[in-house]
């Protein structure tokens, strides 16, 4: 029997599979699980609740060994984090597809999944957990920052200096908010029911300081809001008890979110429930924890609400919580916006998104010096620059060192070319993966996030990230994901991922140029045949064919 081990990535240029693009995703799946950058690697866990990168340790174990075996024209099938066959394709095909949590329409819910679960049948793959592109914290870092860059720009004159934004959840995505606000120069409240999430944020210099107590937090904001001084501040608790008395006690904040893990109401911990006994209770009792804990979400939305009504702003941030506070009973859950059609819908339509890459020889130096290439390629990125500085300054790596910007339409091909003839001429000191998160501009559809309050009002419509999987398939992209379930939950989202491997060989360089030209076209034609002006205008000068604009 196998069981729980320290997995780690190789580093090197020793391979142990038979080419890179296989030795890249064996790779990429062992950094998932890499104890930097899991958040229970023991369960195979990585983030986001109960997102994994394999079914079980026998399936882990089953995928190594296929992948270090795999033949240049041949591909490995994993369903639900479980490989079930090996078909021989040809060189320009993926060499590992993948479909995680996928169920039929009016199957679509937890109950059914967690029963399937339980006979083994299946697993949470999550976004980048069952797709093997996650790489720690960062991977969301930038998405963040930009969000709240934009509330700056939106509310606050452009900067969140002499501000204080609460918000909840410092997981594995969650514990980049309070970096994402102090770099804005902001100040931060961040609660968590888990001090060992407060200390791994602390350690990885995520967050700055951990509070006392309430009475602490609020001291602690309000001395560094009015010096203007960035600072972020772990509060140990239950946000469900902790926002409805910080807003009864009339605390002054400004910007109000979460990023608990409400999508999945067994990871939500309820008020009255110790964070000791939660899992012991969420796998007793499924469907009573199952109600409490939305109880509890309808009091922290409730909440939410009570601060936008005494001006501060509100956004959902993609977990949720609206839905299972709407669930419990709440009528003005959906009071306030999702992050999305508030602030990040714009970059969508010029198909930008989280781009990110990683370096398979383990050196810190190959990420530096892509660092250093980007910015010599897009001189007038102003954004880009910033924000590449900031991250090489604080950026702690998990794992293999990576890093993510956002790039759009026109930009993500020409990095990703230049990124191969980096590996081909000797730059790097080994290939690189690159990939990107399911959350982009055209692999999602997800009505409570990446699709909600389309113009057109095509939330729900998921053929396209359907097409946005098949076509990265017919470009030559390395591993190609279709998930259900992902951020939001089940039965309210579909979508898809792809990682394309540099590997410095013409053959790979042709591939990037497709797949990079276009993955981001998905996200630029889904807003165009939405409506959207921005996606119209990106289309007429990147070229991107709109057969219904054409004739
Ligand atoms: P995670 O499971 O790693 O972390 C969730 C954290 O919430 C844990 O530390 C947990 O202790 C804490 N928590 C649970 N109940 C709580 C309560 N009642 N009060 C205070 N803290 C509580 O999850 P994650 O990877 O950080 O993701 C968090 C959520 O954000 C998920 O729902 C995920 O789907 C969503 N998400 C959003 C985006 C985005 O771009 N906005 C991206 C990815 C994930």
């Amino acid at each position: 029997m196998s069981g729980p081990r320290p997995v780690r990535a190789p580093r090197g240029t020793e391979l142990s599979a038979l080419g890179w693009q296989q030795e890249a995703a064996l790779r990429m799946l062992q950094n998932n699980l890499d104890p930097e950058v899991a958040e229970h690697p023991d369960q195979l866990v990585v983030y986001g609740g109960t997102g994994k990168a394999a079914r079980d340790w026998r399936s882990f174990d089953a995928m190594v060994r296929t992948l270090r075996t795999l033949k240049q024209d041949e591909t490995m099938l994993v369903q639900s984090g479980r490989p079930v066959g090996v078909m021989q394709t040809h060189e320009w095909a993926p060499r590992v597809l993948i479909a995680n949590s996928n169920l039929v329409g009016d199957w679509a819910n937890w109950e059914e999944f967690r029963r399937l679960e339980a006979l083994g049948l299946t697993m949470y793959g999550q976004m980048t957990a069952g797709s093997w592109i996650y790489i720690g914290t960062q991977g969301i870092l930038q998405g963040t920052y930009e969000t709240f860059a934009a509330v700056a720009a939106k509310k606050f004159n452009g900067t969140l200096a002499g501000t204080i934004t609460l918000t909840a959840g410092l997981g594995g995505m969650g514990g980049a908010q309070p970096l994402a606000v102090t770099m804005n120069d902001g100040v931060a409240i961040c609660i968590d029911v888990d001090p060992r999430a407060i200390e791994r944020r602390i350690e990885h210099r995520y967050l700055d300081v951990r509070a006392d107590s309430l009475e602490h937090a609020l001291q602690l904001a309000v001395e560094a809001r009015d010096a203007r001084r960035p600072l972020s501040i772990g509060l140990l608790g239950n946000a469900a008890e902790l926002l409805p008395r910080m807003l009864a006690e009339g605390a002054p904040i400004d910007i109000v979110t979460d990023q608990t893990s409400a999508h999945d109401p067994l990871a939500y911990l309820p008020v009255g429930v110790a964070f000791d006994d939660m899992a012991a209770y969420a796998a007793k009792d499924p469907a009573g924890f199952t109600t409490r804990a939305r109880e509890s979400m309808a009091r922290h939305v409730e909440a939410m609400v009570g601060f936008m009504d005494a001006g501060a702003e509100v956004f959902d941030y993609g977990n949720s919580i609206r839905g299972e506070a709407q669930l419990a009973g709440y009528e003005r859950a959906f009071a306030f916006p999702g992050f999305v059609p508030a602030y990040i819908r714009p970059l969508f339509c010029e198909g930008k998104g989280p781009f990110r890459w990683a370096a398979l020889s383990g050196e810190a130096s190959d990420i530096h010096k892509t660092d250093k290439a980007l910015l010599d390629l897009f001189p007038e990125n102003e954004s880009l620059h910033r924000w590449i500085k900031m991250a090489g300054e604080r950026v702690h790596f998990q794992g293999l060192p990576a890093r993510i910007c956002w790039l759009g339409q026109g930009e993500r091909d020409k990095a990703g070319s230049m990124f191969n003839d980096m590996v081909a001429d000797g730059t790097l000191a080994a290939p690189l993966a690159i990939g990107r998160d399911h959350l982009d501009c055209g692999s999602v559809a997800s009505p409570y996030r990446e699709t909600e309050a389309m113009l057109d009002g095509s939330d729900a419509i998921a053929d396209w990230p359907l097409l946005n999987a098949m076509v990265n398939v017919a470009s030559g992209a390395s591993w190609v994901s279709i998930h259900h379930g992902g951020g939001v939950g089940m039965g309210r989202s579909i979508h898809a991922g792809q990682v394309s491997v540099a590997d410095g060989t013409k053959l790979a360089g042709e591939k990037i140029r497709r797949v990079l030209t276009n993955d981001p076209g998905m996200g630029v034609i889904r807003h165009v045949d939405a409506g959207y002006d921005i996606a119209e205008r990106v289309a007429d000068e990147k070229g991107v064919r709109v057969p219904m604009r054409e004739g």
